[in-house]
């Protein structure tokens, strides 16, 4: 159904009329549903390709004996650990339903209509749903080199500007701000607009200069930085992420908050994975070879890439991607269109397996001399 034919649309908040759904990575039951085919691999949601560690998954399996009632809303062991880790108060931390959940609980929070957010061109998809969907209204940065172009960004925030979202690294160009350069310019915004650092690849980044803001905290009042379970620790499914601030601020974020947003199966792995770091560890190493294998296949096929420093290498088709990514399908290799973040002629990739980098570069090769 259209906008044009739905009479329910007269009804609902503003905003809602011109939201475009968040487009996930197509999942391999439905594909292969699809095309009644086999042994298919999705490179497609930037997951760990390891899935969760060992104490994760013991984490889990004992934690089934509670199922029958409800988590503690509070979150109160893991927010105790989160504390520790970052060095805050266990009142700076908000607990969420993935880290998408605070992101969502910010946008409620801090924007309605008449007041403005402010993201890059190319930025993660979630800043302008979460904008739109409380009817508060987006200014757009162009993006410099597919990166963020900080004094664009600056340029747009007025008095009007309640959250400025960066993604370090972002997603799904992998590119990067360094640390003096962003604390600057949050050091530079006005008080009265929140700035959120979101820093779900944080684990996969191993660049000197790439800052830690969580670190900042103490000194930037209006700082709110998010994390996620869902990435190096391989805890997709679980949902579980969360926010770092001023405990003042995280205050307001709680008071939104579902009681019981983050279910007991979550917050057990969630707090078992924080000390798994021979899984982080493996992951990361993973990581670093599996980039390699496909920078380098990419310079074999001739084909040019956003150099990331995440889990994903977005891949310059230098023609249009999408009849390439349906070829792919059909080869049972799913992988993320990037056509909704301004990039038609890129392709994004997440970091597999050996094997599912190589079969992804075969069939890769396959497509692009047929098609
Ligand atoms: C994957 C991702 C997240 C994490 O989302 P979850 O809701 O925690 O699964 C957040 N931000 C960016 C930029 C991402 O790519």
């Amino acid at each position: 159904m259209t906008g044009s034919d739905n009479p329910f649309l007269a009804l609902a908040a503003p905003g809602i009329a011109g939201l475009q759904p968040y487009l996930p990575g197509k999942p391999i039951a439905e594909l292969e549903r699809e095309l009644g085919i086999r042994g298919s691999i999705k490179l497609a949601s930037n997951e760990n390709p390891l899935g969760p560690g060992r104490l994760a998954r013991a984490a889990v399996a004992a934690a089934l004996g509670e199922l029958g009632r409800y988590p503690d809303g509070g979150g109160f062991e893991l927010r105790a650990a989160l504390g520790r880790r970052h060095g805050v108060d266990p009142s700076a931390v908000t607990l969420g339903n993935g880290s998408n959940d605070v992101l969502d609980l910010i946008a409620r929070t801090f924007l309605q209509p008449g007041v403005e957010s402010v993201f890059s061109e190319h930025a993660f998809a979630v800043y302008p749903i979460a904008t739109q969907a409380v009817g508060a209204a987006a200014r757009i940065a162009p993006a410099r080199a597919y990166g963020h172009d900080l004094d664009a960004m600056a340029a747009l925030v007025t008095e009007r500007t309640r959250v400025v979202w960066i993604a370090n690294p972002n997603n799904p160009t992998g590119t990067w701000v360094p640390a003096q350069r962003l604390r600057a310019f949050i050091a530079a915004l006005p008080e009265t607009c929140m700035v959120v650092v979101d820093e779900a690849y944080t684990d996969y980044v191993e660049e000197p200069e790439f800052p830690d803001a969580t670190r900042w905290l103490a000194d930037l009042p209006n700082l709110i930085v998010t994390r996620t379970f869902a990435k190096v620790h391989g805890l997709a499914a679980l949902r579980v992420g969360y926010g770092l601030s001023d405990p003042r601020v995280a205050d307001l974020l709680n008071r939104v908050r579902q009681p019981f947003n983050v279910n007991s199966l979550a917050q057990a792995a969630a707090l078992a994975a924080l000390d798994d770091v021979e899984h982080v560890a493996a992951s990361v190493a993973l990581n670093r070879a599996g980039m390699a294998q496909l920078r380098a296949g990419c310079e074999r096929l001739g084909l040019g890439y956003i150099p990331s420093v995440g889990n994903f290498l977005t891949i310059d088709l230098g023609r249009p991607a999408a009849p390439v990514y349906d070829a792919l399908l059909r080869e049972g290799c799913i992988t993320r269109p990037v056509a909704n973040y301004g990039l038609p002629n890129h392709l994004r990739v997440s970091i597999g397996l050996e094997a599912e980098n190589q079969r992804f570069l075969a069939s890769l090769e396959r497509v692009l001399a047929a098609c």
